[in-house]
């Protein structure tokens, strides 16, 4: 593919050197660093690459304090939960860490109906969710592209009770920017992709056949979507393929790419860890394994780095590093997830799974552990749906006024999953945890939020602002 003016372009020799100019550090200019970061206006890259030579505990611990300042002054105590859907396993590529693959004969095949997803939907609507994350494999069944455009409108047309799901996300393979239109067309909210590794040496031997293949195509997904208008953007590394310290600086660049030639950056960042998977035997035995503390390492220093930018941590990790990582920045969390197709309203097939996930609980007792944690535990919505996306969003985020709406709508919307959805324990947790909240706000916001709780226990639903 040739590549124009305008493509993301990571420079891997500029990395090499970044990490050997971070290697010179001292305390002293560590602390520097971090005081710096609380501005709360990103940090160099060469300062992100000192942070990452830590190793001394006490430093350590001063790093992830420093992550969790920036955390709570730019979100709260907000944890937004999700669930993904799985609709096809079908793939074309040959992603060597992935189960979908399509040369693995151990996995079962298959690309739900419309009726089937609709099927999954109410499951997920049932248990009280309120966005999801629309996933398939890089093939799609007879009606080509326009299955997964179906399968947008059946999510959105499903209601099941009181409930629906209010916001959807997709992260499928890179589109045309064409394709993207259509995908913008059908209102959802942020599109996924994750590079999976930004070595392109890497890249060439783990993905072996198909579409796939073409780092640059790939790379500049995000660019054709938002050139196609979709203002919110999510990308990511698969942790595991290679060294963490390059991809979490390839990430920056890329990061700052988006920022210069959109004026505004990605809207979330993904940071999914290699887990093992059907018929893939590097998924159990990653080339560059990431260890818990280093993990915890990624969270934070990207945290510092785009302190604006939503990290997401998926189930793809054990309820324990999920805890962890809440108070080093992440803003967006799965819960009770299934990754294989059909998997909400059938018993888990483990053969026809994408990965092997590390926290199995249910939404339920996700909430109640969130909220003893002292997260609000959000389902909002709100954003999108009144077209605060890209600018319009970080325009509101930078000067902190955006947590004027994240506060009250975090704390109707779990109003509205204890009303619906929570067992008695939950509820008992949840209703003391948001008098709690409340009584906390300051009074302005206190009164708006209090009435916006009122109105959904008084039998409103989707109540937002
Ligand atoms: N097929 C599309 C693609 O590759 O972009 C979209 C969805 S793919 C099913 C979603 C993500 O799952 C991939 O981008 C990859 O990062 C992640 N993944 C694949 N195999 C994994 C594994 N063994 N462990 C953890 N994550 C994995
Ligand atoms: Fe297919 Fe995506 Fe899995 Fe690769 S990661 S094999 S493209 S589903």
């Amino acid at each position: 593919m040739s590549t124009a003016a305008e493509d993301v372009r990571i420079d891997e020799g500029l990395i090499a050197e970044t990490l050997v100019a971070g290697r010179r550090h001292d305390a002293v200019l560590l602390r520097e660093i971090l005081a710096k970061s609380l501005e709360l206006k990103g940090l160099p890259e060469v300062d992100l690459a000192a942070l990452m030579g830590v190793s001394d505990p006490e430093l350590l611990g001063e790093i992830f304090q420093t992550a969790k300042n920036v955390k709570e002054s730019i979100y709260g105590n907000r944890l937004v939960l999700f669930a993904p859907l799985y609709i096809s396993n079908l793939c074309d590529n040959e992603c060597v860490y992935c189960a979908f693959r399509a040369r693995n004969r151990e996995l079962q095949r298959r690309a739900l109906s419309q009726e089937e997803i609709a099927v999954e939907v109410k499951h997920l609507v049932e248990q009280g969710h309120k966005r999801i994350v629309l996933v398939t494999g890089e093939a799609y069944p007879r009606e080509g592209f326009e299955y997964v455009l179906n399968a947008i409108d059946t999510v959105y047309r499903t209601i099941s009770g009181p409930g629906e799901i209010r916001r959807v996300n997709v992260n499928i393979a890179p589109l045309s920017t064409e394709e993207f239109k259509l995908l913008k067309a059908r209102q959802i909210g942020t599109y996924q992709v994750f590079q999976e590794t930004y070595h392109r040496d890497t890249y060439a031997w783990v993905h072996v056949a198909g579409r796939k293949r073409d780092f640059d195509w790939r790379v500049n997904a995000p660019d054709r979507a938002m050139e196609a208008g979709i203002d919110d953007v999510g990308i990511g590394v698969l942790f595991g393929l290679f060294d963490w310290r390059f991809e979490a600086l390839a990430l920056v660049q890329h990061i700052r790419h988006l920022e210069r030639r959109f004026g505004v950056g990605p809207h979330t960042i993904s940071v999914p860890r290699m887990e093992p998977a059907t018929g893939s035997d590097i998924a159990s035995h990653p080339p560059h394994p990431v260890s818990d503390i280093d993990f915890r390492k990624i969270v934070a220093i990207l945290r510092l780095a785009v302190p604006y930018t939503g990290i997401i941590m998926s189930t793809r990790e054990t309820a324990e590093i999920r805890r962890e990582t809440f108070a080093l920045g992440v803003s967006q969390i799965s819960a009770g997830s299934r990754t294989n197709p059909g998997g909400y309203s059938e018993d888990e097939k483990i053969d026809a799974a994408q990965f092997c996930l590390g926290d199995h609980r249910p939404l339920d007792e996700v909430i109640r552990d969130v909220a003893a944690l002292g997260y609000v535990p959000s389902f909002c919505t709100a954003c999108y749906r009144l077209g605060r996306t890209g600018r319009d969003f970080m325009d509101l985020a930078k000067p902190g006024e955006i947590k004027e709406h994240c506060g009250p709508n975090a704390l109707a919307t779990f109003q509205e999953y204890l009303e619906d959805y929570g067992s008695p324990e939950t509820r008992q947790v949840g209703e003391a945890f948001i008098a709690h909240a409340l009584a906390e706000l300051e009074p302005g916001l206190r009164a708006k939020a209090e009435k916006m709780v009122r109105l959904v226990k008084d039998g409103t639903r989707d109540v937002y602002c």
